[in-house]
């Protein structure tokens, strides 16, 4: 006389974190690809989601929800992962940058592997139109003040001007958060000739994109919204046949390396 059990245990879930890049299908890498067609339930925004539904495989299950709602996303792929389903996590451009990498590893726990797959980052479309503006040091401030005090992004705004860093905004201006930009364009051009080159792209690599070299004096922020970058060339960036360069800054010609 024998009894047997069975049961069935769930493999180890699996956490993919993806980029899905600026928006172009062909800005979008082979490896996010093939992420996006491993999953079994897939975790996004729902304009993201539409982006990508033809590479996912018949049967996905797709959980999308609207703006906001951040925490509620992570905590779902999370869950997902843990009761064993390969989960693919989408955001634009690179989901670790300003986006949902974050919120979901901190409540990820270890039984469950992750997996990041890098994206072409707003900063990174835009610099490609524009020509080479980040040539140089150079780092992204996001101007939304939903989540992060404006003291501290004003810190790090005037750190950067007096650092002479390039700098790019994310989230420059909403309908609701309009004088954020000016106040920032402000504090560089304390550090900066009115004449910097300033580039500003809307809807990189997307059907309607938009791209200008305008300066510092030049810009009007009316003409920037949430679908943009604007990107603040330091001292040395010139304009130079309509595109925005920024020099290495080695001493090339000194024979000095
Ligand atoms: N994870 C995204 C950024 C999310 S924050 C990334 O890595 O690109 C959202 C902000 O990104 C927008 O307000 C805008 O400033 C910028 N952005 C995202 N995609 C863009 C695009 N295709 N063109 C221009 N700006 C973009």
């Amino acid at each position: 006389m024998a009894t047997c059990a069975v049961v069935r245990r769930p493999g180890r879930g699996r956490l993919a974190v993806v980029g899905l890049g600026p928006g172009a299908r062909d800005l979008l890498t082979p490896r996010a690809k093939a992420e996006l067609r491993r999953a079994s339930v897939l975790v996004g925004l729902d304009q993201y989601v539409d982006q990508i539904r033809d590479l996912l495989r018949p049967g996905t299950r797709i959980l999308e929800s609207g703006l906001g709602a951040e925490e509620e996303r992570a905590r779902t792929a999370v869950e997902e992962a843990r009761k064993g389903q390969a989960v693919a996590l989408i955001g634009s451009g690179d989901a670790g940058v300003y986006a949902m990498a974050s919120p979901a590893l901190a409540e990820a726990s270890d039984d469950i592997d992750v997996v990041g797959v890098p994206g072409v980052t707003a900063a990174l479309a835009a610099g490609a139109i524009l020509g080479a503006p980040l040539g140089h040091d150079h780092v992204s401030i996001s101007l939304s003040d939903l989540h992060t005090p404006w003291e501290v992004i004003e810190r790090r705004v005037r750190a950067a001007a007096e650092a002479d860093l390039v700098v790019t905004f994310y989230n420059p201006r909403s309908r609701g958060r309009d004088w954020q930009l000016p106040k920032a364009l402000a504090i560089l051009a304390g550090h900066r000739e009115p004449s910097t080159p300033v580039g500003v792209v809307r809807n990189a690599s997307r059907p309607d994109e938009s791209a200008r070299v305008t300066t510092l004096a030049a810009l009007d922020p009316a003409t920037v919204d949430m679908m943009t970058v604007v990107t603040v060339g330091n001292t040395a960036t010139r304009e130079i046949a309509g595109r925005m360069v920024t020099p290495r800054g080695y001493r090339w010609q000194e024979g000095t390396a």
